[in-house]
């Protein structure tokens, strides 16, 4: 059994029209406008194809296909069809209209099934608003804190809220109970390159990277900064400024399988006449293994001390949030590798170095995951590409997963 590419191909192009941008790539955070449209274009597909519609109280958007067989568990598959801004095609939408293809196949060829199918598209996974919103929140993982002011932007966030017809209670609400489901699978692009140095054609996914997140803030003096000597002046801009040099060198040379990022400084009062009196520099760490990830915090909230004190300033190393490293499923990735194996794809184990709804899902039931080839590695960008040959061998390893795990008697 095999999916039928002419149509895969033309529902994947029917799911990237809404938010395309000129340069090929896809601009649909989120509750935007272009987000509801591709949205209400998918619910079409699924209509269409005489599935059963399906809206939770997240907007979780999903296909279900009933197995038949009264109290049956459900499996998940799927993924999420926001992008960032100006982000690519491939990253979400593949993995969404790979799972519907997947069911259609199945569907069509009338397989017994012991258990529901459910092709899901998750809400808010690139965090537009809440980073994995509608995968934590069907894993019970939100709080009401978690939604009262996301990102510092809480008005904006209820309206989109009301625009996209969601409240947080209904967020609140929507999760699932651990027994009704038996797994969860999804396919997605790479976003990085491994795949395509080693020439292998899929990735199985072992686990993900956990993301940490903290303000830095560098406390200085505001003065004129021309009467102001050189000697004298109590300069935040310096202290942030070390920090991140020491933390690239940190990461680099003691912890070669985390990174660090400093993706934003906020300098204050920000002006060209003044000596900025704060700074706070938004870090990021990623890493595979807790233990490892807390002996670089330690390490960054030391070098974050010595470049306060090399400039007279001082600082505070507040963490802010966290997503803890998971693993991936032991049947779920052999399950993935079957499929590859059946279809003479090579394939290899690793880590993803990117959130994903398989981490949030990981929790409520087994998870797991395939990576496809990234070309260049590009992602979050309109250079995004996948090979389509590689988007087919992806489409039809997750068609063989979801066979292998949901066939009656299999
Ligand atoms: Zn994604």
């Amino acid at each position: 059994m095999t999916i039928n590419e002419d149509r895969f191909r033309a529902h994947f192009d029917t799911l990237t029209r809404a938010g395309a941008t000129d340069d090929g790539g896809l601009n649909r955070p989120t509750f935007s406008d272009a987000h509801l449209e591709a949205r209400r274009q998918f619910r079409a597909l699924i209509e269409e194809a005489g599935f059963e519609a399906r809206t939770d109280g997240a907007g979780n958007l999903s296909a279900f296909f009933d197995c038949g067989v009264p109290g049956a568990q459900t499996l998940l598959f799927g993924s999420h069809l926001d992008s960032v801004p100006h982000g690519g095609r491939f990253d979400g939408t593949l993995g969404v209209a790979v799972a519907f293809e997947a069911l259609q196949t199945i569907r069509d060829a009338a397989v017994p099934l012991a258990v529901n199918l459910e092709v899901i598209d998750f809400t808010d996974e690139e965090g537009s608003w809440v980073a994995l919103m509608g995968s934590r929140a069907t894993a019970g993982m939100l709080r009401p804190q978690n939604l009262d002011n996301p990102r510092g932007r809480g008005e904006a966030f209820h309206q989109a809220l009301a625009h996209a017809g969601l409240t947080t209670d209904g967020i609140l609400a929507a999760a699932r109970p651990p027994e009704t489901l038996a797994g969860y699978l999804e396919l997605h692009i790479e976003q990085g390159s491994r795949l395509e140095t080693s020439q292998t054609d899929l990735g199985i996914v072992t686990g993900m990277v956990g993301i940490w997140m903290y303000h830095v803030t560098f406390q200085g003096r505001a003065d004129h900064a021309g009467t102001t000597s050189m000697h004298s002046r109590l300069d935040a801009a310096q202290g942030a400024a070390a920090f991140t040099l020491a933390a690239r060198r940190v990461a680099m040379e003691q912890f070669p399988a985390c990174v660090a990022n400093t993706g934003k400084m906020v300098v204050a009062p920000g002006a060209f006449n003044i000596v900025p009196e704060t700074v706070v520099v938004h870090l990021e760490l990623r890493g595979q293994q807790q233990p490892m990830m807390e002996r670089l915090e330690a390490a960054l909230s030391d070098e974050a001390t010595k470049a306060a004190e090399a400039f007279g300033l001082t600082v505070d190393f507040h963490f802010l949030e966290a997503v803890y490293p998971t693993a991936m499923d032991e049947r779920m990735q052999r399950a993935l590798e079957d499929g590859a194996e059946g279809l003479g794809l090579s394939h290899r184990r690793l880590p993803s170095l990117a959130g994903h709804d398989a981490q949030s899902m990981a929790r409520l039931c087994p998870a797991g995951m395939v990576f496809v080839p990234s070309v260049g590695g590009f992602s979050h960008s309109s250079r995004e590409f996948t090979a389509w040959a590689d988007c087919v061998n992806g489409a039809n390893t997750m068609l063989r997963a979801v066979l292998k795990l949901a066939r009656r008697g299999g």
